[in-house]
């Protein structure tokens, strides 16, 4: 790894606490604007009464409209997104949680982005890193896996 990725890798890892590098851009097909999840004191939004009170709090809230719902919770879409122009109507002064979608912060939801988004997530660490850095932590714990069985043997 050359030394501009060893900093960009420290500086979201280790000072901006990311999981994913975000790449791409968003290319205005409304999806994340038509089927939005709204979390809330770490759950979420499940029932109807439940988020009438959240539209007290934030304007935002009173711009969703219900669609449906899943096993995730509700489902909403936005008052403010323009289907025809593919344009949010709002878009100078749209909330923050529109100005930093997506976030990784969608994958603990249980949501994913969607389809056909323009933007795509890659984990910071590789498959071979997390491996790496786990049998570090085992020799520094003493715990040994030896090849071809099943059990971890521990000293
Ligand atoms: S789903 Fe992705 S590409 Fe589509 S509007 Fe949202 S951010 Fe942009
Ligand atoms: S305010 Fe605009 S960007 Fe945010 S969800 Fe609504 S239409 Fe989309």
């Amino acid at each position: 790894m050359d030394l501009r990725s060893k900093i960009k890798k420290f500086i979201y890892k280790t000072l901006l606490g990311k999981k994913y590098y975000r790449k791409g851009k968003c290319i205005r097909c409304g999806a994340c604007c038509s089927r939005i999840y709204v979390r809330h004191s770490k759950h979420t939004i499940t029932s109807e009464k439940e988020f009438e009170k959240l539209q007290y709090i934030h304007p935002f809230y009173t711009y969703l409209k219900i669609q449906g719902k899943d096993e995730i919770g509700l489902i909403f879409s936005c008052s403010n997104f323009d289907s025809n122009k593919h344009i949010c109507k709002i878009h100078k002064k749209r909330p923050g949680i529109c100005r930093r979608y997506p976030d990784e912060l969608i994958f603990p939801m249980g949501a994913s982005l969607s389809e056909g988004c323009g933007y795509s997530f890659t984990p910071i660490e590789s498959f071979k890193e997390v491996l790496s850095e786990t049998e570090k932590n085992h020799i520094r714990k003493g715990i040994f896996f030896t090849k071809g069985e099943d059990n971890f043997n521990k000293d």
